[in-house]
């Protein structure tokens, strides 16, 4: 059978806040009602794999009074440490949340105020990791009369290991109902934050209305994002009518989990929140989500399951950037993947083991080469492997290209090059002698070559007549050589 999983039974199950993950049956909350329906998923995986982890998902009414917000979070985290998360998500705004405009900027802290040093003594007490998924940061002093809306992400060890400031604002005003323009007192945020590697996988970070853009979330699983977060104080009239569908949405899409703390009831006489924290698998199915008022609901992710349901529908294969482009994250921010995430990479009839690779993307990976024409000789290849160019989808292509550009560019410079050779040899006529595509990329100096043109002649000889004696590289070679060039692509 393949993924196309069936909805069966219909049951009410009156729980406050639930882990709906019991052996091979999902089971998931219709928005309109407490009626749970009960998703028979044929691949579900069997309990145990070491790749589960246990995330707990909180649900809050914050007020304006910061001392009783912070016991709520801190009664949280304890009751989801206890019952295993590692890590544990708290809701937008979780701080305060304002009666006035003015009374949210004044409140306002640094990063390493009173409020975000309470959360790292949290995370240290109970052993967790926690995404704070929104406080209200001090503006810079230049622009006071605003703040940042801040998620920020702490480690076990009470480290803040990442931020992201929310780059999407709430501006809306739907007459009777709803009227709220956060951007009269926050800043934007500028920039996409990679992933962030935790011990329940690589988290993307947004916030709340950041849910309703996609291309933000498709960024960020180009950069390797396995779960994405939407930390929220969505209102009652919006979360009625989308946040279900919006969440599903993403990570039916994104193939993510999506992970979503929420805000829920009466803040104050002008404004309520929807609620319905909760978290969603890569196929889409809820799998944990809190009912009325404060709690949390603890949910098992498995990223074994994540990589089987992008492996039967490899939607990433199949984008047609020729038609539509592709959502391109900036430079600086490109992927996280860690080229240890496999053990070792197919390339045609061999096998490359990850201490090769140099750096890996989605669709690609870029490896050191046994037997290099001249130094830094390096291989760019689609993971999937197939034998022709013209093979490719056009997602591939871009995405060959794109890191062959980063690549040469890191090679090129490690070298001391001031050029850079870039060749494809398409079929056996052109000398491929491995039957994968791959891009070959040589840097180059002055005077390298006695003739310009010989280097393809070399490149189409150099491997053609391997004999016992033929000198390549050791592995450990190979593996030294790689992590030198990694320090281009990944920090720390
Ligand atoms: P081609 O002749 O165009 O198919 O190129 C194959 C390339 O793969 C050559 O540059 C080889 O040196 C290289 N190669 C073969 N085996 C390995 C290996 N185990 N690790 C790294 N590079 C390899």
């Amino acid at each position: 059978m393949t993924i196309f999983g069936h909805l069966h039974l219909l049951r009410v199950i009156p729980l406050r806040a639930v882990t709906f993950c019991i052996n091979n049956t999902m089971l998931s909350a219709s928005s309109s009602s407490a009626n749970l329906l009960i998703t028979h998923h044929n691949h579900t995986k069997a309990i145990d794999s070491s790749k589960k982890v246990l995330v707990g998902v909180c649900q809050m009414n914050a007020t304006s009074n910061k001392a009783d917000n912070l016991q709520t979070i801190l009664d949280l985290v304890a009751s989801a440490a206890g019952r295993g998360a590692q890590m544990v998500f708290l809701p937008e705004a979780c701080d305060y949340i304002g009666e006035s405009k003015n009374q949210s900027v004044e409140c306002s802290e640094p990063l390493d105020g009173n409020f975000i040093h309470q959360c790292q003594k949290a995370a240290i007490r109970n052993k967790v990791w926690l995404s704070i998924g929104g406080f209200h940061q001090k503006a810079p002093e230049q622009e006071k009369s605003k703040l940042l809306n801040t998620h920020v992400i702490i480690d076990l060890d009470g480290n803040v290991v990442a931020t992201y400031d929310k780059a999407h604002l709430f501006d809306l005003d739907i007459p009777g109902k709803v009227h709220l323009c956060e951007s009269d007192y926050v800043l934007p945020g500028k920039k996409i934050v990679s992933p962030v590697q935790t011990p329940v996988g690589r988290i993307g970070l947004l916030t709340c209305y950041d849910v309703r853009f996609p291309e933000i979330s498709l960024a960020l699983v180009q950069q390797g994002a396995q779960i994405i977060t939407y930390p929220s104080a969505f209102t009652q009239t919006t979360g009625m009518a989308h946040w279900e569908s919006l969440l599903r949405a993403r990570a039916i899409e994104t193939q993510c989990y999506v992970v979503a703390a929420a805000q829920t009831g009466k803040h104050n006489p002008k404004r309520s929140s929807y609620g319905h924290a909760m978290v969603v698998d890569p196929w889409g199915a809820i799998i944990a989500q809190c009912s009325e008022g404060t709690g949390v609901c603890v949910a098992e992710l498995d990223l074994e399951y994540l990589e089987r349901v992008r492996s039967e529908m490899p939607v990433r294969l199949h984008r047609r950037t020729d038609l539509y482009g592709r959502i391109a994250a900036p430079e600086s921010q490109i992927s996280t993947i860690p080229p240890d995430d496999c053990h070792s990479y197919q390339f045609g009839h061999l096998k490359i083991t990850s201490n090769q690779v140099i750096y890996r993307t989605l669709l690609s990976f870029a490896a050191v080469n046994i037997k290099p024409v001249v130094p830094g000789h390096v291989l760019v290849v689609p993971l999937r492997a197939t034998a022709q160019f013209s093979d490719l989808s056009p997602a591939e292509v871009t995405d060959l290209f794109l890191t062959a550009q980063r690549v040469g560019d890191a090679v090129k410079k490690h070298f001391g090059a001031t050029s850079s050779t870039l060749a494809i040899q398409d079929g056996p006529e052109a000398g491929q002698t491995v039957k994968h595509v791959h891009l070959h990329i040589l840097p180059r100096k002055q005077g390298d070559f006695k003739e310009n043109d010989d280097v393809y002649q070399q490149l189409e000889s150099h491997d053609q007549d391997w004999t016992p004696i033929t000198k390549l590289r050791t592995q450990e070679e190979m593996a030294e050589e790689a992590a030198h060039l990694r320090q281009y692509f990944y920090h720390s």
